[in-house]
């Protein structure tokens, strides 16, 4: 499932590419997941030209020039591909089964196409007034994002510290205090910061809290600039994988020796999810 970094790349990508075209049609398959009739939605965006493109959490948010925006999550396999006369024939979209299901498809005035794939379809399209995109009650109660610099060490410390009696591991999934950190980037930072994922936050040392923001941020960062991990279905705009997954010290290397010190890596379920760490290299 895409997480920010992915959502980032794509936010990204897409502000470079279709900021000032105009919208010239829209088609789709798919209207149940469009959450106003399909043809409200082409009414609202057809015509507009793009302003810009920006992230919510998980939410990518297209501003249009007639007063709405387009709001879309990618929730488990939808991606956006952005195809042009020149890379319509690419082989990442005409081979990759992946990019093969497209259920949306955004027409721009100078032939370019915004198309969103989606194999299992829980991904979801609306178009709103600009103002109202914030509003969105799944934008709402999102806590700060992860790589905003409103996010200092102090702010951090005091959002764990209101959760002490639980596992760091479990806390830093929780969307509506801290957004952004997902299932993968959750058991990558621990690794750096060198902690348990079942460590109580109480638990924390003096010592270790310094160490947790940074590996967080610089695993975020780093996943962002390699285009994010496809474990799965994730697909960026050109339609090709990102190149985190080859970094990852823990996640879904269970049974594999750690990269830095040889142990065996551990999976353990916490929650819903499972963890991933080395037994060696976090205390
Ligand atoms: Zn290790």
């Amino acid at each position: 499932m895409p997480e920010l970094p992915e959502v980032q790349t794509v936010v990204v990508q897409l502000d470079r590419k279709i900021t000032g075209k105009t919208i010239r049609s829209f088609w789709s398959d798919w209207g149940k997941k469009i959450y106003s009739s399909k043809t409200t939605f082409a009414k609202k965006i057809k015509g507009a030209a793009v302003l810009g493109v920006r992230r919510f959490g998980k939410h990518i948010v297209i501003d249009l020039d007639n007063g709405y925006s387009i709001v879309a999550h990618l929730k488990m396999t939808g991606h956006f591909l952005y195809k042009t006369e020149e890379n319509r024939d690419d082989k990442a979209f005409t081979e990759d089964p992946i990019n093969g299901y497209i259920h949306h498809i955004i027409t721009f005035s100078d032939g370019a196409t915004l198309e969103f794939s989606d194999m299992r379809k829980f991904g979801w399209l609306r178009a709103v007034e600009t103002g109202e995109a914030e509003m969105l009650s799944s934008i709402m109660t999102l806590g700060i994002d992860a790589l905003s610099p409103k996010l200092t060490q102090d702010v951090f410390k005091g959002l764990l510290l209101a959760r002490s009696s639980r596992p760091i591991g479990a806390v830093l999934l929780e969307q509506h205090l801290i957004a952004g950190i997902g299932n993968i980037y959750r058991s990558e930072a621990l690794f750096l910061a060198g902690i348990l994922p079942m460590r109580r936050i109480a638990d924390i040392k003096p010592s270790e809290w310094p160490k947790i923001l940074p590996a967080i941020k610089k695993v975020l960062r780093h996943a962002v600039r390699l285009h994010g991990t496809s474990d799965g279905d994730f697909r960026d705009t050109d339609g090709l994988p990102g190149r985190f997954q080859r970094t990852l010290f823990v996640y879904r290397r269970q049974g594999e020796p750690c990269k830095k010190c040889g142990t065996i890596i551990v999976r353990k379920k916490m929650g819903q999810r499972s963890v991933f760490y080395c037994s060696s290299c976090q205390k």
